[in-house]
């Protein structure tokens, strides 16, 4: 006689995946469709029918440890396709979420920050540390200082990095536990995908693969998501390279924002004024073409939302929050800097407010939120590659 083998459906996971974006996964009558049609989906247990049963039947462990939801890439050509409307791809992606927030560390405030009706405290406790900081500092909660715009004098650099250096490092430590528990769970896989090749070789052909977008570029449905990911991944990138660099200017340097040309440390250092303009010109202008490409992303993100695709697609409040933040860090940084230019100093120091708290949102809750994905889809595609899963 088989054995037998006994499914434990977990209803609780059922119930959290349907609130997660994943209501029309009962619809899926396992015709295989959408394996068909995937074009990243590998030969061998092809996905996505099998992650439909298994979503179905409350598999939440086996789901969990699967590698395979994370090589989609949400290009939905298998609910443009399904028979059912039963959103294949959309169902992935609220799998993804449900990972993010099951491997979260601490994994409480994962499932607390998942939730959109706490955006708006997410956002409050930026804004009450701020203010307790500057008051500590300044001896206000919130003052605009008199004379030119210099954000420094209503916020200052020493309260940025007392805030954001211990921010950084606590990040850094939830992801480094964090994706310790999902590269556990990815050794437990059902499919007993054992990696063999190394971490490091399995690690270079996923970043070129990240760079490059070339498994986006097989997309058919979501075609122009393409260049709303690659300009914001590439803006991101730029700020992250401008932001180190300013870093370098004001400790390696000693010259710090505004740089003004006549400062007698930066002629010293540049050897004329001239050199330490055109020194300040291609600082200044890395930073603002970044802004700009992860604007111009950002907006391509939304349209793309919002767009009739004429199939099922359905963006979670998880997608939204995301594409808000990064909208909201362009818009907020790059008035602040018009209007510092302006000097208009009731309005660019709130902006300039506003925009610490939003880059506090993106930084502080990064393990968080839909960001995370980069490092967990970095992380899954690393281990498939050097399982030899990820061969298309
Ligand atoms: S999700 Fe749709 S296309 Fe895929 S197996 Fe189910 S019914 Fe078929
Ligand atoms: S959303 Fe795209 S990549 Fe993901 S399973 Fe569907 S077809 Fe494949």
């Amino acid at each position: 006689m088989a054995d037998e083998t006994v499914l434990t459906p977990d209803l609780g996971f059922i119930k959290s995946l349907k609130g997660a974006g994943a209501e029309t996964m009962k619809k899926c009558y396992q015709c295989a469709t959408c394996s068909v049609i995937c074009p990243l989906s590998p030969d061998d247990n092809p996905f996505p029918r099998k992650e439909m049963i298994m979503a179905q039947w409350g598999l939440k462990d086996d789901l969990a440890n699967n590698p395979d939801i994370w090589l989609c890439h949400n290009c939905n050509d298998c609910s443009k396709y399904c028979p059912r409307g039963a959103g294949p791809g959309d169902v992935l992606s609220a799998l993804r979420k449900i990972a993010i927030q099951e491997n979260a560390f601490p994994k409480g405030l994962g499932k607390i920050l998942g939730e959109p009706k706490m955006i708006w405290l997410a956002l409050l406790i930026p804004a009450i540390i701020f203010m307790i900081a500057m008051k500590i500092k300044t001896g206000y909660f919130f003052q605009i200082p008199e004379g030119e715009v210099v954000f420094s004098k209503f916020f200052p650099i020493s309260l940025v990095d007392t805030i954001f250096v211990p921010i950084a490092l606590l990040v850094t430590i939830s992801f480094v536990v964090s994706i310790g528990r999902f590269w556990k769970s990815l050794n437990k896989n059902p499919y007993k995908l054992m990696a063999s090749g190394t971490i490091l070789s399995g690690l270079i052909a996923t970043i070129k693969e990240i760079v490059s977008h070339s498994k986006f570029d097989k997309c058919d449905a979501n075609k122009d998501r393409v260049w709303a990911h690659r300009l914001v991944l590439f803006g991101f990138v730029g700020l992250f390279i401008t932001t180190n660099w300013a870093v370098f200017n004001l400790y390696g340097l000693n010259w710090e924002s505004p740089y003004p040309l006549n400062d007698p440390d930066a002629v010293a250092i540049f050897g004329s004024e001239a050199a330490a303009g055109l020194y300040r010109g291609v600082f200044k202008l890395t930073g603002n073409a970044s802004a700009a490409i992860l604007l111009i992303g950002s907006i391509m993100m939304f349209a793309n939302r919002v767009k009739d695709k004429g199939f099922s697609s359905v963006s979670s409040s998880f997608d939204w929050t995301l594409a808000i933040m990064v909208f909201a860090v362009c818009v907020t940084g790059i008035l602040s800097e018009v209007l510092r230019l302006a000097n208009a100093a009731s309005l660019a120091y709130p902006m300039y407010f506003a925009h610490l708290i939003v880059v506090f949102y993106i930084i502080a809750y990064l393990p968080f939120s839909k960001l995370a994905h980069m490092v967990y889809r970095t992380t899954a595609i690393t281990y498939a590659k050097m399982a030899n899963r990820d061969v298309v």
